[in-house]
């Protein structure tokens, strides 16, 4: 999931070791990028897949596994997962976060474990699994590997996904990160909220007309963003069919302005994060913006750090050749799905952007929310499962007969 004020300084988890019965983790201080891509180097060499690495910014390179299928002029399976993580506050932690520590209930603590080397392990381990029984496929498989979605992806995805090279893999569908679970289902996220950050009101020129300062405006910008806030917040709590995914959240989160307490400032900011559900039109909702605005007094403008207008969602209904697979396999595995809207961003909204259906599923059940958060963990059985549940979608996916499209 991204994270949307941290640096890229912090290191990047590393496997030193994909073993199954353990997940080591190591934090790496000096040329980050060149670790990750040695460890996905020896994988590519014992899977005996080819890799390609392609620097789609300076020093943001994608490394992509292929396997390739019978027949592979049919549209391909992305597999994606991102090698970033977020930052520690080890104080925090009751092991050390980039030990993969684990206790007597085998849940093995790292920051990453949920987010989502889990992921990438489960998948690596599958395709070994399937290529040791000599499985063939019949579309071919990419394993997509990703340096910058914690910091929003700019230099990674979203550009990437414009990129000659990118279009050369010729995906039909993919399959990206989701979130845990606490209870017995599984949630699959088909579509994300967007994110609209920083919209300050500057309040004007409110030194010389004491009667409308500059605070006085910001007062009635922030009152109509936090009474929209309550409206959104009371809704979620009084639908039983709502998930945080379905409204748009609203945090005030910076606020600038004044020199001294006896001098009334010519201007102030206040800055709010937004998240918008594709289910918002966002045209209406960026009037709304300019009418409060403007029921707040003159010279007041706004502007946005991050404005995603990308509203796509990928099918779930049962007639869509990849829902349908997805979800009659993870019925024969006897797993319950739960269908949201993720709550905040992952390099899915770029893939589904570019109009591949894409759903994020990370395979965590009976496992709390931990990402980004102090002590995150995961437990060995539930990652252990995971593996079998890709090894069962792995080979359902790339085996969907071809599509009228594709004749
Ligand atoms: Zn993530």
């Amino acid at each position: 999931m991204t994270h949307n004020t941290q640096s890229s300084d912090f290191p990047f988890l590393l496997f030193r070791n994909y073993e199954e019965k353990l997940l080591f983790f190591s934090p790496v201080i000096l040329n980050i990028h060149d670790a990750a891509l040695r460890f996905l180097d020896r994988i590519a060499e014992e899977l005996g897949l080819p890799m390609k690495k392609i620097e789609v910014c300076p020093g943001k390179v994608v490394s992509i596994m292929t396997w390739e299928g019978t027949n592979p002029a049919l549209k391909s399976i992305l597999l994606n997962s991102h090698t970033d993580v977020v930052p520690v506050f080890q104080e925090q932690w009751k092991y050390d976060a980039f030990s993969a520590f684990k206790d007597a209930e085998g849940n093995i603590y790292a920051r990453g474990t949920q987010d989502m080397k889990c992921v990438t392990i489960q998948y690596i381990q599958a395709v070994r699994r399937l290529k040791a029984e000599g499985r063939k496929l019949m579309r071919t498989v990419h394993l997509m590997f990703i340096p910058d979605e914690e910091i929003g992806g700019h230099e990674g995805m979203e550009t990437f996904v414009n990129h000659p090279e990118f279009k050369k893999l010729n995906i039909g569908f993919a399959l990206d990160e989701g979130l845990a679970n606490p209870g017995e289902a599984f949630t699959v996220f088909y579509g994300e909220r967007n994110p609209w950050f920083h919209c300050p009101g500057s309040p004007g020129h409110g030194s010389r007309f004491v009667e409308n300062t500059a605070a006085e405006k910001l007062v009635s910008v922030i009152n109509s963003f936090l009474n929209f806030r309550e409206k959104e917040k009371h809704r979620l709590n009084t639908s039983e069919c709502l998930t945080l995914g379905d409204v748009t959240t609203v945090n005030m989160t910076m606020v600038k302005g004044g020199v001294a307490y006896n001098v009334i400032p010519a201007e102030m900011d206040v800055s709010f994060d937004l998240r918008i559900p594709p289910t918002v039109n966002l045209q209406e909702f960026e009037k709304q913006i300019k009418q409060w605005c403007k029921e707040a007094g003159d010279d007041i403008t706004y502007e946005f750090a991050q404005k995603h207008m990308n509203q796509n969602i990928t099918s779930t209904e049962e007639n869509d050749p990849w829902w349908s697979t997805f979800s009659a396999t993870c019925k024969t595995m006897n797993m319950t799905l739960e269908k949201e809207i993720f709550p905040a961003a992952t390099d899915s909204r770029f893939i589904r952007a570019v109009g591949i259906p894409a759903i994020g599923f990370s395979p965590m059940n009976r496992t709390p929310i931990l990402l980004h958060d102090h002590n995150e963990y995961l437990n060995e059985q539930i990652f252990l499962k995971g593996i079998s549940v890709y090894k069962r979608l792995i080979p359902a996916l790339a085996n969907v007969p071809p599509l009228p499209d594709e004749a």
